[in-house]
Order: structure tokens, then C-alpha cells, then sequence
């Protein structure tokens, strides 16, 4: 795919390319800047736990310092953003990627053109462009191990180091060891229960593998699923938007379509308007979703402060019985699609995580922070948390390498 030409703070793709020239020859240059420098953590073992954006981004801190790390990934690099990738993202380019990431790309890739700094990308895309690439570079190459979930993280017998217990997609178990673990697995494969307080309904734990989570991809792969279908949608977040939304737009071609949009929130609008928010997309979505709760559409009926206690499933034929309470009130819909927008909780891969001398354990990206988690919050996260790890030599690294680019550019 060929994009607009990348600007970096105001400077043209030219000019960026002139300064990976300049770059070439880094990761011996870096090497020795972090001997000379005496780097912290160097000789110590990084363990990263997934290989999404804010797992790569802190691997390639970890290689750009001089330290040994490995990348355990229970699927392929990207995994989560590949199962909802068919989402637009609010945040532009510019936001979602890193100065160091871009000069480790124009480096590896200097023929390529890259998306400009205000684009906004799909999840796969953003996958393609972005995160495949950084994962095949010089600097990450063979530290990442797909298909390699870490089951559980615990301090080793001597209290020196963490032993993960890894299980690979071949079904073989293995430990290994590390003195440092970056927790950067995500939440998206945990999503919440419709029950209330996020336990789960009566009948929702045997229902839950015909119930689709997140933001379905209606207007693609699954129209068929929904179109002209009776469709139940439980949570009041940006995703429960999204789908309402995308339904709302069926409807228009399938007029038997007709949500039932649920939500435990107050009466009034379902997504609050940030002022002068910065990503109009998110805010297109929040004055649709709400004009559609309005009753502003007829295919949209919006249940505010409700809670499900019951969501059973009945065969392809029979569809869901689904039961609650609206503000003290009994309630229940019988239709033939629910769709799960609840949120997602973040599950400790460590049973307990003691104080370690000198050997840390850090949760960064979107698992320390589940609700409303942005990239560009990660990337600030991941400077405060290596900064702390490795010493006032990593601000140096980083601004040495960064000024390489700015001075050629
Ligand atoms: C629909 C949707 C739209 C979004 N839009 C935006 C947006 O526009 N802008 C924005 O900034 N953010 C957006 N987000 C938030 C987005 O999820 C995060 O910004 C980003 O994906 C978080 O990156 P991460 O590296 O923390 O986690 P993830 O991308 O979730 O990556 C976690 C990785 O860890 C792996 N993993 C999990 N458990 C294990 C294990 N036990 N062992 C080994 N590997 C494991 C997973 O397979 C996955 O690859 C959106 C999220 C969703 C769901």
C-alpha cells in the first residue's frame, strides 16, 4: 500500500530518510553508548509478556539499552489487534506510533513510504504497517517467540530471579527465567460477564460461546449474522456504540433489524461528550450512539439502568432468552443475537507478586489501565517505567538516538 509521505514533527519523509541514513551503524553505536554509560539493567534478563504494540515498544527500549529480552507471544505478533483489526481506530498514526519505532523502520525500510502522521488506520493495518515490521527488524528479530503463551509467573525458589511456566502451540510446557517481567498481555482476551457486578447471569456461562464480544464486524464478515435479526446489545462504552451504530446502518437495508441497546448507566445519554475532544471520530460516534438511544432511529430501543440476572441460550432456532431488572422493574427480550460490550478485565498472570530486590515486575499497556486505554498513554507509560528500570542512562540513549534523526533531519 502506498501512503502520503511521513511528517515527524514537521519535518517530510525526505528529511526523515536523511536521518536514518545517518542512523545506519546505531545498534553498534548504542551497544557502546550503553557500556560507556553503564546501563542499569545491562547482563539482566527481560521477560515481555505479548507482542502488541506497547510489548514490542518496551522490547525494543529493552535491545536499544543493551538488554537480553525475549517476547512471549501466545498467538502471532498483534494478536488481539488481528481479531478486532476491521475497527477503525480514533487515534491518527502520528499518535499510535513512536520516534524510536519510526527510525528502527526507516532504517530497516528505507524504500517504503509510511503513513502520514494524521492518518487513521484500521486495527490490520495499523498491524501491517507498523507492528510486523518493527517485530521483523534487526532489533527485535529472534527475540520475539510466538505461539508461546505464558501460563503463570512466579519468584524462584531463591527469590533471585522469575520463573514463567511457557506452554507452546506444539502443547510442550517449559519454564524460563528471567530478572525482569514486563506484563504487557492485554486485556481483550478476558472480557467482562453480562451478569451484574460481572458475575456471571443464570445460563450465560453454557450461552457465552454464541455470544461475540467487543466490536463485531456487522457491516463485513458478519452481516449475514445480523441482518434483519433481533439483536440484543449489553454495555455503554465506545465498542456497545460502535455495534449500535453499524445495526442502525443495517437496518437501513434490512428493515426487520432491531436492537435493544442495554445498559446499567443512567437515564439520559448513554456516552458522555468529552469537550473539544481531540479525535472527532470519537466524538461522531458518541453524538451518533446517543441520538440513537434518543429514539431518534425507530430500529433502536435503549434500556438504561438495567442489570441482567438471566441470558440463556436456546439453539440456532430459538435464539436467547435474556431476563433483568430496569430500575427495580422485572424485564426480558427473546432475540436472535446478543452481542457482549461489557468491557474487559485484566487477570494477573502471577498468583502473588512480591517485593523482589532488584528484580521488578511491571503490568504496562492496556492491562494497567482497562478502561478507556489510549497508545500514546503507553508509550509515556513505558518511558516513566524503563527510565526507572535502567537509570538516568536510558533518557540519554533515547535522546541520542532520537538526536541523531532530529540533527540530519
Ligand atoms: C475495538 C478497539 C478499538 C481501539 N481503538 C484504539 C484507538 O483508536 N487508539 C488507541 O490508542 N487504542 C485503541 N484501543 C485500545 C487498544 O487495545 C490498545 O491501545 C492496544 O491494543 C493496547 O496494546 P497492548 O500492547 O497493551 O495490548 P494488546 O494489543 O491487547 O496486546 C496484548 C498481547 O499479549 C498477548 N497475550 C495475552 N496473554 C498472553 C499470555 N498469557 N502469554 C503470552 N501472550 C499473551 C496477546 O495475544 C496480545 O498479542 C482499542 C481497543 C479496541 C478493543
Amino acid at each position: 500500500m502506498v501512503w502520503g509521505r511521513i511528517r515527524l514533527k514537521g519535518k517530510t519523509g525526505e528529511s526523515i530518510e536523511k536521518a536514518v541514513k545517518e542512523l545506519s551503524g546505531t545498534r553498534l553505536r548504542v551497544r557502546r553508548m550503553a557500556r560507556e554509560e553503564g546501563i542499569a539493567g545491562q547482563g539482566r534478563q527481560v521477560a515481555v509478556v505479548g507482542a502488541g504494540p506497547i510489548g514490542l515498544e518496551a522490547a525494543l527500549r529493552c535491545r536499544l539499552c543493551g538488554l537480553a529480552v525475549t517476547v512471549y507471544e501466545q498467538g502471532e505478533v498483534g494478536e488481539y489487534l488481528q481479531q478486532w483489526g476491521h475497527v477503525r481506530l480514533f487515534t491518527p498514526w502520528g499518535w499510535n506510533v513512536t520516534p524510536l519505532g519510526l527510525q528502527v523502520l526507516q532504517q530497516e525500510y528505507p524504500r517504503r513510504q509510511w503513513p502520514s502522521a494524521e492518518h487513521l488506520l484500521t486495527g490490520w493495518q495499523y498491524r501491517e504497517e507498523y507492528l510486523l515490521p518493527l517485530a521483523e527488524s534487526e532489533w527485535l528479530k529472534g527475540c520475539v517467540r510466538p505461539r508461546t503463551q505464558v501460563v503463570q509467573i512466579g519468584p524462584s525458589r531463591d527469590g533471585r530471579t522469575w520463573r514463567l511456566l511457557l506452554h507452546d502451540a506444539n502443547g510442550v510446557e517449559q519454564h524460563a527465567y528471567a530478572d525482569v517481567v514486563l506484563d504487557c498481555s492485554g486485556i481483550y482476551g478476558q472480557p467482562r460477564w453480562l451478569g451484574e457486578g460481572d458475575v456471571p447471569a443464570l445460563g450465560e456461562r453454557a450461552a457465552r460461546a454464541h455470544i461475540p464480544h467487543g466490536v463485531v464486524d456487522i457491516s463485513g464478515t458478519h452481516r449475514g449474522r445480523y441482518a434483519g435479526k433481533s439483536v440484543l446489545v449489553v454495555g455503554g462504552g465506545y465498542s456497545a456504540a460502535s455495534n449500535v451504530v453499524a445495526l442502525a446502518s443495517l437496518a437501513e437495508q434490512h428493515a426487520e433489524t432491531w436492537v435493544y441497546w442495554v445498559h446499567h448507566g443512567p437515564r439520559g445519554q448513554p456516552l458522555p461528550r468529552i469537550p473539544h475532544d481531540p479525535l472527532p471520530e470519537r466524538d461522531r460516534l458518541a453524538a451518533r450512539a446517543n441520538m440513537l438511544a434518543a429514539r431518534g432511529d425507530g430500529h433502536v430501543e435503549y434500556f438504561a439502568q438495567t442489570v441482567l440476572h438471566e441470558v440463556r441460550y436456546l439453539g440456532p432456532e430459538g435464539g436467547f432468552y435474556v431476563a433483568g431488572h430496569q430500575r427495580g422493574q422485572p424485564v426480558a427480550w427473546n432475540v436472535e443475537q446478543v452481542i457482549a460490550a461489557v468491557g474487559y478485565r485484566a487477570v494477573p498472570l502471577s498468583g502473588f507478586v512480591p517485593e523482589l530486590p532488584d528484580r521488578p515486575y511491571y503490568v504496562l499497556g492496556s492491562k494497567s489501565q482497562p478502561r478507556s486505554f489510549l497508545l500514546a498513554e503507553g508509550h509515556r507509560q513505558l518511558d516513566a517505567v524503563l527510565g526507572r528500570l535502567i537509570g538516568p542512562s536510558y533518557a540519554s540513549v533515547c535522546a541520542r538516538v532520537a538526536s541523531k534523526g532530529k540533527r540530519a533531519a
